[in-house]
């Protein structure tokens, strides 16, 4: 390498050669730093030289590297045991030492001092605080957390932490790195004890903590069940593995910094005082030998249940996004990518009413009294659903934060349409363009978005269709740029999917057809399962007089279900009908007048959802939706199916009780 190109190659240091520094190490060299890996013990130096070589050969056996390379990336490593001598030519700094303040303190204090002025300093701590670490470095703007998650080389995740005095700069500057190296960072962007993934598993540890020391099932029964629930290790083989003392310690840091009941946990206590630090000592909860755990065979506890973790973990999710630290996309991506799941705690939350998560959560909080499990400000008001879906707004803050809030909740979320949760199970959808509602390829974008991020949602039983305003929609926004036939096609193949899914979806669906409902406004109406309209709207299809034709379904729906003559007549006609026409022509089901049809449309939705059982009606819908596709046979063979499922619901047995007690019966979704 010619001494130009030297001159170029950017350099890292790297403090603390264990199990995280060098991994962190690796990760520069793989992108052409010279770095300097740093270490008090000599030893641990050589040890980790020797894990990059193996490493990086690894990566040459499997066909990623040219051995070349390695030599080039080997000579680029230098060991050293003095910080000071280390630090002064890099640009960036990053701090791996153990989780002790007091060793880290004395490692930033001298890093910083002796470092470049400008030189970025990451500490990889797992728990503790930024700003707390902060005082320690001269000039904190250039500070953050940078935690990454283990193996360094192969987890994709980086959480970036902004403490009190971090640069946005420096926040923005180390993302782009990071993602410059093929990382995908997440920004933390409120500094908070042990970030997003950390935070989020604290309470199911401090659960399983507390299962022990209550003594309510034995560990090897709860790994048991923990394995049949298909995870590779349970939580005490997890916790024997990671080493009992740090988790220990991070329990006591968080008792410290978020709720005095992390304290609470006195068996891992006892085991730390005794030596057993599970793995590394041979003996933690279970005896080790070669590496793996000896754990007594048991059968799976029936003392805990999958919805015990997942609702602490959204419980803790819904906390993060009250304290702004996180947005509930960034929450899911970091748990997924730092835990190695398919899905977090969002998905989960999506699935789940508010009901059962509060229920569960002081079912938790009771039973161990501990104030951990106390359900989250918002699940308490039953704002569950607000928050995991961005619209949530802390009651405290000011007029200038709220509306930055609400800018964001828009932004992160939808422009063109307006997503309203009415209670009563029933969420309304506005299209929200100006003039008449013209369905752009955004809007449909965006629809297609809303069906989805409802589809799983339990708390949603009726969706009702609008337009905002005096308008429901009047057709497709025919200025929208087209550049070919090509395009043409898939425009109208993209509304057909997304007006199949309204089809699909397991919830009834309302079109309030009001004002204009023409063109692609009609063709979305008749997606719909139930259309109410107002007695003047205008309805039509006027796209052959535009050299066009009803497309999304407009040309086959309105024949299905009115009749051939109808859909002949107004198609081929592009006549306009009002509401009243439409209900004779058995098109819409009920009329109201313009100056009620909003609160009419609601005041029905509600009904249906107070008096029908909704998988009873989403079983329902489907089968409806599939006769005129279907031969008869096939749809008898599915409706008697269809039975089946709902024999094992609570609601039917809630539906036949009511009928024999002479009550109206109280639907729950299950
Ligand atoms: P480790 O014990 O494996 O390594 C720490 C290294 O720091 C040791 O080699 C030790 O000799 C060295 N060291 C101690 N004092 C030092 C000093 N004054 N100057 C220079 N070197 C010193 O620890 P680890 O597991 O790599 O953890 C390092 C940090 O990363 C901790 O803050 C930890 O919480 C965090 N972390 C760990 C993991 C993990 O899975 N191990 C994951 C994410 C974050």
């Amino acid at each position: 390498m010619d001494s130009l190109k030297q001159a170029e190659i950017k350099k890292a240091t790297v403090i603390g050669a264990g199990e995280m520094g060098h991994g962190i190490a690796e990760i520069f060299l793989i992108n052409g730093y010279n770095v300097y890996l740093v270490d008090i013990n000599e030893q641990a130096l050589l040890k980790s030289k020797q894990l990059i070589e193996e490493s990086l050969n690894k990566f040459v056996e499997r066909g990623k590297l040219k051995p070349e390379d390695l030599t080039r990336f080997m000579n680029n490593l230098k060991l050293s045991t003095s910080i000071e001598e280390s630090v002064k030519d890099a640009e960036i700094i990053i701090e791996a030492v153990p989780e002790k303040i007091e060793i880290k303190a004395d490692v930033l204090s001298r890093a910083s001092k002796f470092a470049k002025a400008d030189a970025i300093i990451g500490t990889n701590t797992s728990n503790i605080k930024i700003t707390d670490l902060s005082q320690y470095v001269s000039s904190p703007w250039r500070f953050l957390g940078t935690h990454f998650f283990n193996p360094p080389v192969i987890m994709k995740l980086v959480e970036l932490v902004k403490g009190e005095k971090t640069d946005d700069k420096i926040l923005d500057k180390v993302y782009n790195l990071m993602k410059s190296f093929g990382k995908e960072p997440i920004k933390v962007m409120k500094d908070t004890p042990g970030f997003i993934v950390n935070r989020i598993s604290a309470p199911e540890l401090l659960f399983f903590c507390l299962v022990v020391d209550q003594n309510l099932a034995k560990p090897e029964e709860i790994d048991a069940f923990a394995k049949e629930q298909g995870l590779p290790m349970g939580p005490y083989e997890l916790m024997d593995y990671v080493g009992l003392d740090v988790v220990y310690d991070s329990l006591l840091y968080f008792s410290k910094v978020i709720s005095p009941d992390y304290g609470k946990c006195k068996t891992v206590g006892e085991l730390v005082k005794q030596g057993r630090l599970g793995k590394k000592s041979g003996y933690g909860f279970y005896q080790w030998s070669g590496g793996k755990a000896i754990i007594p065979k048991a059968a799976a506890s029936d003392k805990v249940n999958l919805l015990d973790v997942l609702v602490l973990e959204v419980n803790e999710a819904v906390k993060l996004i009250e304290e702004k630290v996180a947005t509930p996309e960034d929450i899911e991506t970091a748990v997924k990518l730092g835990l190695n799941r398919p899905f977090g705690p969002i998905t989960v939350a999506k699935s789940l009413t508010n009901d059962e998560v509060k229920s569960k959560l002081l079912e938790l909080y009771q039973k161990f009294n501990c104030e951990v499990f106390k359900p989250a400000k918002s699940i308490e008001e039953g704002k569950l659903k607000d928050v995991i879906e961005g619209r949530y707004k802390p009651e405290k803050s000011g007029e200038k934060e709220k509306a930055e809030i609400e800018q964001q909740a828009t932004s992160s979320a939808f422009k063109f349409i307006r997503l309203e949760n009415l209670g009563n199970h029933v969420l309304r959808i506005s299209i929200d363009r100006p003039k008449r509602n013209f369905l752009s390829p955004d809007v449909i974008e965006e629809l297609d978005k809303a069906i989805e991020s409802v589809w799983n949602d339990r708390d949603i039983w009726i969706v009702v269709l609008t337009g905002a305003g005096s308008d429901f929609s009047a057709g497709a926004d025919l200025s929208t740029y087209i550049a070919d036939g090509m395009q043409f096609i898939e425009f109208s193949r993209k509304g057909e999917r997304v007006f199949r899914k309204l089809a699909e979806i397991p919830k009834v669906t309302i079109a309030e057809m009001k004002g204009y409902v023409l063109g692609g406004g009609f063709e979305l109406a008749l997606a719909c399962d139930i259309r109410v309209a107002s007695s003047d709207a205008i309805i039509g299809f006027p796209e052959t007089t535009l050299g066009l034709l009803p497309g999304w379904g407009g040309t086959q729906r309105l024949a299905k279900l009115t009749n051939m003559n109808t859909a002949l007549w107004l198609i081929l006609t592009g006549k306009k009908i009002s509401g009243e026409d439409a209900l004779k022509l058995g098109i819409v089901s009920q009329v109201y007048d313009k100056s009620v049809i909003d609160d009419e449309t609601i005041k029905l939705a509600k009904e249906i959802a107070s008096n029908n059982a909704p998988i009873a009606e989403a079983l329902a819908k489907r089968l409806i939706n599939k006769a005129t596709e279907v031969p008869m046979d096939i749809g008898l063979e599915w409706e008697s199916t269809a039975f089946g499922i709902l024999f094992n619901t609570e609601d039917l047995k809630e539906g036949i009780s009511s009928l024999f007690e002479k009550r109206k019966p109280n639907f729950r979704g299950r």
